[in-house]
């Protein structure tokens, strides 16, 4: 997968150009608000605050105070921040998994009876970056789906559940992503993704899990040499590669073109460098 474009909140496409319009175009009331909040030393969210960007968008964003300075940032997409992240770090998993697991075999000797195989600190680095990458990469991509979820749900809306007791926003957003995924987003949209595409919501179920395994990681108990062997063995099999499709594809079912690949032709990653 390419890198990602990036994507603001809000945006309009104007037919003119910013530059064509001049102060005179504007109502005086228009006016004396701008120059009043321009002059005051802090910052009002009641305003909404927008900019021209040169191919004739009016993109929305906030201020930040900086040494006295109203900054203007454009307010960005999260989900597609998080999902770039994740493309980001992809590239060098299985790399990273190659080198662990061609270079870890200790016991393997040549003809001559030395021992061939690297130093087990070289060992210890490795299934370190390997496992750096992997579990930033589902963290990132969940990241990625629960704030993409989050923002569909209109905050109007209300849920029934199965007893009968309606729901409002601030109930439905502290709820666990699955029932987002498998009710809520499906009565909202009058879509429903897991039906359409089962295979590909499978997968994503496996993202969630593997999440919540990696942010509730909790030892084994019983006696034994070590403690998360089998995680760690689920983490080096877990099939990296189909989960981002399936979050990409999930994402851009609801809101299509959301996640862009960038044709521009560089190549973005995440990689270890040490100087
Ligand atoms: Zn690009």
């Amino acid at each position: 997968m390419k890198h990602i474009v990036p994507k603001v909140n809000k945006f309009y496409t104007t037919s003119f150009d910013a530059n064509d319009i001049s102060n005179i175009d504007l109502p005086e009331k228009s006016k004396e608000i701008i120059e009043e909040y321009n002059n005051s030393k802090s910052i009002n969210d009641d305003y909404d605050l927008a900019a021209f960007t040169s191919n004739r968008q009016l993109v929305f964003g906030f201020h930040y105070m900086h040494k006295g300075n109203k900054n203007f940032i454009p307010e960005l997409d999260p989900s597609v921040i998080y999902f770039s992240s994740a493309q980001m770090f992809s590239k060098m998993i299985y790399n990273y998994k190659r080198d662990l697991l061609n270079q870890s075999s200790l016991f393997k000797t040549n003809k001559e009876g030395k021992n061939e195989t690297q130093s087990l600190d070289v060992t210890v680095k490795q299934f370190e970056m390997f496992f750096q990458f992997a579990s930033s990469y589902i963290i990132m991509l969940s990241a990625s789906l629960e704030a993409f979820v989050n923002k569909m749900i209109p905050i109007d809306y209300t849920f029934r559940t199965k007893k009968g007791s309606v729901k409002n926003i601030e109930w439905i957003l502290r709820q666990n992503i699955e029932l987002k995924l498998s009710k809520i987003i499906p009565e909202c949209t009058q879509k429903d993704y897991s039906k359409e595409f089962n295979k590909k919501y499978q997968s994503i179920l496996k993202i969630k899990n593997f999440r919540n395994e990696l942010i509730h990681l909790s030892p084994k108990n019983e006696i034994t040499n070590t403690k998360y062997k089998e995680f760690y063995r689920k983490v080096i099999d877990f099939r990296y590669s189909d989960s981002i499709y399936a979050i990409r594809d999930y994402i851009n079912y609801y809101e299509e073109g959301l996640i862009e690949e960038c044709d521009c032709g560089n190549e973005i990653y995440f990689d270890i460098h040490k100087k």
